[in-house]
């Protein structure tokens, strides 16, 4: 028995993640569902924690968790953010963040003369160092002589696993991006760990880039990328461009992994988007291409391969909601991707 545990959230994470577990539920692969509802700020606002050392055992005895969005308006202190995803990230060590990108349909391409299946590739993204460590400090801070510092965290072990599962993923290609022409130390670790990793798999073409030159290539030949490995820093930028690429926020999907266990956390890039939470207008498919991933990394291929050809056939033909061009609801728009599904 696989069981997931669901993590609706807050804002419009339970309305995407409804259609999400409908459309798994569709695909007959003998799930069951641990739904963690109260994980949400209500609970936080209510008891100063939504996420018990409880609740992250239960997440653990799954094979895999399926998470909504996080975030509230109500809720100004970063802790309970913190202490949800970075909490679930560190405890479970999710060290990379898998960041798949592809064009579904061409009328959503803000590059001219971009067609379905030329933008196909995944960022890699360092998911727990980097610059995102949280260490540092300021000295004297509030004056006008202030000096802040966060200090950049590379280690060999978090390099090399994250390459390893960077060359496991690739089909055509791995490309590593760095900086380590301005940055010295910690470009030296990733070009020493990126060497000894091209030397074990001769078989796969590889090229390096540095980050700004990788912006600009996304841009300009897209359709050029396979799988991008980077750090922390530069993956949250280059993913958010990448997703841009492949049709906008309502469209990407995540997993937060842990290649080692096999174990992991798998949600839409977008947040609970407050604005639009409650009126049934949120797109589902990046929470349900999210769903897509989560599968085939539980070994279905067959399966996310059939819930990302029913999504792009919904979509190409405007069965979406209006931020891609369409005009159905949310639960719409789940049940024309579940009906193209068969
Ligand atoms: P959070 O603090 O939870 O990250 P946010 O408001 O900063 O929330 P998002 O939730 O990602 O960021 O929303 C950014 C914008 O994109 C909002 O205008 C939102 O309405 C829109 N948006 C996000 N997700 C979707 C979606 N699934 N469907 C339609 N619009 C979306
Ligand atoms: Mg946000």
């Amino acid at each position: 028995m696989t069981v997931i545990a669901v993590l609706p959230g807050d804002g419009i994470g339970p309305e995407v993640i409804q259609e999400a577990v409908r459309t798994l539920d569709e695909l007959d692969l003998g799930l069951t569902f641990d739904v963690l509802e109260h994980v949400n700020a209500d609970t936080f606002l209510a008891s100063g924690t939504a996420l018990t050392a409880d609740d992250v055992a239960r997440i653990q005895r799954s094979d895999a968790a399926l998470l909504g969005a996080v975030g509230d308006p109500r809720v100004t202190t970063p802790d309970y953010v913190r202490g949800v995803l970075l909490r679930l990230r560190f405890e479970l060590d999710l060290y990379v963040n898998h960041r798949a990108v592809s064009l579904l349909a061409d009328h959503l391409s803000p590059l001219k003369d971009t067609k379905r299946g030329a933008i196909d590739c995944v960022v890699v993204r360092e998911n727990s160092e980097g610059l995102y460590a949280g260490i540092g400090g300021s000295l004297r801070q509030s004056t006008p002589q202030e000096v802040a510092l966060d200090v950049e965290v590379n280690t060999y072990t978090g390099v090399s696993r994250l390459l390893d599962y960077a060359f496991d993923i690739a089909r055509s290609e791995v490309c590593m991006v760095d900086k380590s022409n301005a940055v010295p130390n910690g470009g030296r670790l990733w070009q020493r760990c990126w060497a000894e990793h091209r030397g074990r798999h001769p078989g796969t073409p590889t090229r390096h880039l540095y980050v700004d030159a990788a912006a600009m290539l996304l841009v300009a030949d897209p359709a050029s990328f396979d799988v991008i490995v980077t750090n922390n820093s530069y993956g949250d930028i280059l993913s958010d461009l990448a997703a841009e690429l492949g049709g906008g926020i309502g469209t990407a999907a995540s997993g937060n992994l842990n290649p080692t266990t096999g174990f992991g956390l798998y949600e839409p890039v977008h947040g609970s988007a407050p604005d639009i939470a409650g009126l049934n207008r949120a797109n589902p498919v990046a929470a349900i291409l999210s769903a897509a991933l989560m599968v085939e990394r539980l070994g279905h291929g067959d399966a996310a391969a059939a819930v990302r050809s029913a999504v792009a056939r919904a979509v190409i033909q405007r069965r979406c909601t209006p931020d891609l061009g369409g005009s159905l609801t949310t639960t719409e728009a789940g049940a024309a991707i579940r009906a193209e599904l068969g």
